[in-house]
């Protein structure tokens, strides 16, 4: 085994963070319909802010949080469950696997897990939070391409579904099913090699991605064939073709080679051997409006249309949605510390920057976020826009949250919010300058609380904000001696 290449899953680089050299938008842009809800979701959010500054959540002494629209979450998850109910056979078994590190919060892995959302963990420590969220083996699903032999022997002992990711992986598997036998159903990841899209960094169905294994590569196939023909425990096909960036019709081509390889293994062994379809996620978010573009239903009917045979019953179905659950529920708020100008440019020196927005910091080419202005008050700002740079209080010059963006002007103690950054931003802490994590509150807004005397929002603790103490140990506060103790030679 193992032998079809020399460069199995050795290829590619990894730095998500940083790599923003596509340069192309990361915004899906407007395409028309599927507002979801997008006028009630900014009118929730708009009240949360005020609440916030009014029951003393954001204010001077804590000048940043994460907001979390529970509604919100709740609509994507129903959204999603019903997309698919909507075009797959009845009785066909579906599981929606949230990337757990599109929002890796215990509160949320539980919300979801109520909606009928199970986990896609990649690291033991996303396992490890999605078992603290009570999430059950059986709805929950291992890919990450690093996976240690004790993290395969854990998932194995739970029951937990992996995907191997490439030859010398399945080799430790097929190590650990002779020690002792599992109930997890096992797959293979493969990549289609369709290509990428806007956003070179989260790509992965490139030529060289590092992802699974490289379908097209002379040999591979034939690999694969014979990998499911000795291994009859082996009943599921895994392919994530990308992220934000891909085009719907790329991600559905990534589907449809996924599903005629899985149909060629079927038909070669003469059984049904493989049960099971992982489709993965990245469903693109649109970061240019309110909008909720595209759907994960207009998805499923694209589905539909070209991968018929995927929704006919004989597969079973995983998915793999991450930002598209909840980038439009989370809104990073931050005081403006300090207006100032610079060169005839306004700048709002505030608490937002590359610790809760790295990539959009980073690479802003390819991760541009909306910014709102909010007053003293928590009250959305109005009055003629004026073109002012966003900074965070990083230590860098590049540290803005958005560079020469027009905004009604930000003075000091308003706030800025970036918004659609419920998934990969505020959960996403970026020790940098030791700033700390911010605190992430869950709130519910509206209905019959709106006459309530609490501004109709009511909050609720997801993660305490950091404190400084807690930064001092886990930068090695308990350590203080250790380098001078070594003495010297
Ligand atoms: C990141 C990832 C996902 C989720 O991608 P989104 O763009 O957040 O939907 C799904 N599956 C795998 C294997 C991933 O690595």
């Amino acid at each position: 085994m193992g032998s079809y290449s020399e460069r199995n899953g050795t290829d590619g680089t990894g730095d998500a963070m940083t790599d923003g050299t596509a340069g192309a938008r990361g915004a899906a842009g407007e395409h028309g319909g599927g507002g979801g809800g997008g006028g009630e979701r900014a009118a929730r959010r708009d009240a949360a802010v005020r609440a916030a500054v009014e029951q003393g959540l954001l204010g001077p002494g804590a000048p940043l949080v994460g907001l979390l629209d529970v509604t919100g979450v709740r609509e994507s998850a129903a959204a999603l469950r019903a997309a698919f109910a909507e075009v797959t056979a009845p009785g066909t078994p579906v599981l929606h696997a949230f990337a757990v590190k599109a929002s890796p919060l215990v509160a949320v892995l539980r919300l979801l897990g109520a909606e009928g959302i199970g986990a896609e963990v990649a690291s033991p420590g996303e396992l490890a939070l999605a078992r603290a969220a009570g999430l059950p083996p059986d709805r929950t699903v291992l890919d990450s391409p690093a996976k240690t032999p004790a993290e395969l022997r854990e998932a194995l002992a739970l029951g937990i579904a992996v995907n191997a990711d490439n030859p010398q992986e399945l080799d430790r598997i097929d190590a650990l099913m002779r020690s002792a036998p599992s109930r997890s159903p096992l797959g293979i990841r493969v990549n289609p090699q369709i290509g990428g899209g806007d956003i070179s960094s989260t790509s992965t169905a490139t030529a060289t991605s590092k992802f699974g294994v490289a379908l097209r590569d002379e040999g591979a196939r034939e690999w694969v064939v014979r990998a499911y023909a000795e291994r009859p425990w082996l009943s599921r096909l895994h392919a994530h073709t990308g992220s934000q960036g891909i085009p719907l019709e790329l991600l559905a081509r990534g589907v449809a080679e996924t599903y005629a390889l899985a149909e060629e293994i079927n038909e070669r062994l003469g059984r049904r051997q493989i049960d099971t379809l992982d489709i993965g996620g990245g469903l693109p978010v649109n970061f240019g409006s309110d909008a909720e573009s595209p759907t994960y239903a207009e998805y499923a009917r694209l589905l539909a249309r070209t991968v018929p045979g995927l929704f006919d019953g004989r597969y079973g179905l995983v998915t793999e949605f991450g930002r598209s659950l909840l980038a439009k529920h989370g809104t990073v708020v931050a005081r403006v510390e300090y207006a100032k100008s610079a060169g005839g440019r306004p700048v709002a020196v505030t608490h937002a920057g590359v610790q809760v927005a790295t990539r959009t910091v980073y690479a802003p080419q390819s991760w541009p976020l909306r910014i709102a202005a909010y007053d003293a008050k928590g009250r959305a700002k109005t009055g003629p826009e004026v073109v002012q740079d966003v900074a965070g209080p990083a230590c860098f010059a590049g540290d803005l949250l958005a560079e020469g963006r027009a905004l009604p002007l930000l003075e000091q103690g308003d706030y800025a919010a970036a918004l659609d950054t419920g998934a990969y931003y505020f959960a996403h802490h970026y020790a940098y300058n030791s700033l700390a994590r911010p605190g992430v509150y869950g709130f519910v807004a509206g209905g019959e609380r709106a006459a309530d005397g609490s501004g109709g929002v009511v909050f609720a603790t997801v993660r305490e904000p950091q404190r400084v103490e807690e930064i001092v140990a886990e930068s090695g506060g308990a350590h203080a001696d250790a380098l001078t103790a070594l003495g010297s030679p």
